[in-house]
């Protein structure tokens, strides 16, 4: 399993490691030198937390112990390039970005690609290192928000990045980026329901309990970012900004139940992402799942049995997130933490060179976030209504006085 899911990159948020020229490999600073002392670790405030309203519910159903089982063939998988779509499509995501034009990874094609437009996962590389980190990460129910706040560094060891020349990782990829703390502070619904209509997908779409944010399954030129990209043990790299992420589930996330699987993280919209299993043990593929890439089924939601709406990873593209069914609370964990970062700066990382410049600020976005196509909106103490500007397909607060500049 260790070898199955090695992500790739990008997205929006990532461009990262597109940027071919790798600097000097840093010997000198390795932070696995540093030990400190991990803060508090995820999942342990919200387990007393009782679910409020109608997700209150609990069946008389009782957790599968069927084992886990897959017919899914990890030696050909399809390749997603270019599955994005304006609409919301089983196996494909609904992306708020439609225009892929970042710069090209530098490095060899993968010889993991099997050439008749599927790829081997058991073959991919993987990026040499097993660094530690000061994790910390706390999830906790706060009203009806469940509050997560965190650095961003994952609860497990990373590889080495930027990629070493001598790693054989760096002949498909030359990710130049170095891993860094974040500021993430970021608050969901804690009982999400399912929107009327599907919302789409930006570079980031949820986060993990390891502390970990999710991205999309692409690349910067909209390609299947676990096929195109190389990463770490624990399926994660940096982008430019030292966003360590995953585009799809890692392996150092461990499914410890047996029948349906565990919770994994949470999208965007509050809804949870869970394991590769059905309540049968089976693993999950596309046809098992919507559009969005979930499915309604009997979960463990805070200590309790609910029936209620949930993503799956899955090995298949788009692995997670396809687009949200609920109303995303954010669209970016750069539009709510590394609240240092200037704005123009996190378009920069998003669209790699691509769109910059093109899009709405993030404020702009968010404050439309939940609304519809001609609602009123207001951003500081600036009003307008939310439209859908040229080469965007997000909503975002147009002044009243017209377009932005
Ligand atoms: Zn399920």
């Amino acid at each position: 399993m260790k070898r199955l899911f090695i992500l790739l990159m990008i997205s929006f948020l990532l461009t990262a490691c597109l940027f071919p020229p790798p600097p000097a490999p840093q010997t000198g600073s390795d932070p696995s030198t540093e030990s400190q002392p991990e803060a508090n670790d995820q999942s342990s405030q919200n387990q007393n937390q009782p679910s409020t309203t109608s997700e209150a519910e609990s069946e008389s159903y009782t957790h599968s112990d069927a084992p886990h089982t897959s017919d899914v063939d990890a030696t050909h998988l399809e390749i997603g390039d270019g599955k994005y779509s304006t609409t919301p499509q089983v196996g494909y995501v609904f992306s708020c970005q439609t225009n892929y034009n970042g710069q090209g990874a530098t490095g060899a094609p993968g010889n993991w690609i099997n050439g008749d437009g599927t790829w081997n996962a058991l073959m991919k590389a993987v990026v040499d290192g097993s660094v530690s980190w000061p994790h910390s990460f706390s999830i906790s129910i706060q009203g009806d928000g469940r509050v997560f706040t965190g650095n961003g560094l994952p609860d497990h060891t990373t590889g080495n990045y930027p990629i070493s020349p001598s790693d054989d990782a760096y002949a498909y990829d030359r990710n130049p980026n170095s891993i860094s703390e974040q500021n993430i502070t970021l608050t969901l619904p804690a009982n999400p329901t399912i929107a009327a209509q599907p919302t789409c997908v930006g570079g980031d779409v949820g986060i993990m309990l390891s502390g970990v944010v999710l991205f999309n399954a692409f690349d910067a030129l909209g390609r299947d970012a676990q096929v195109h990209e190389v990463q770490d043990e624990c399926d994660g790299h940096p982008q430019q900004a030292g966003v360590y992420h995953y585009h799809a589930l890692s392996d150092c996330l461990e499914d410890t139940e047996t029948g349906h699987s565990a919770l994994m993280g949470y999208a965007f919209d509050g809804f949870g992402i869970y394991g590769y299993y059905d309540e049968d043990g089976t693993e999950i593929t596309n046809e098992d799942l919507d559009e969005c890439h979930g499915h309604v089924g009997v979960i463990e939601w805070d200590g309790q049995s609910v029936e209620m709406y949930h993503y799956h990873a899955t090995r298949e593209f788009p692995y997670t997130v396809g687009c949200f069914k609920g109303t995303p609370s954010v669209r970016s964990i750069g539009g709510q933490g590394q609240n240092q970062q200037p704005q123009q700066g996190e378009q920069n990382q998003n669209q790699g060179g691509g769109q910059t410049g093109q899009q709405p600020p993030q404020e702009a976005i968010d404050a439309c976030v939940g609304l519809s196509q001609g609602a009123s909106c207001s951003v500081g103490n600036m009003t307008g209504t939310c439209m859908t500007p040229p080469n965007s397909s997000q909503l975002a607060c147009v002044p009243a006085g017209g377009p932005p500049p």
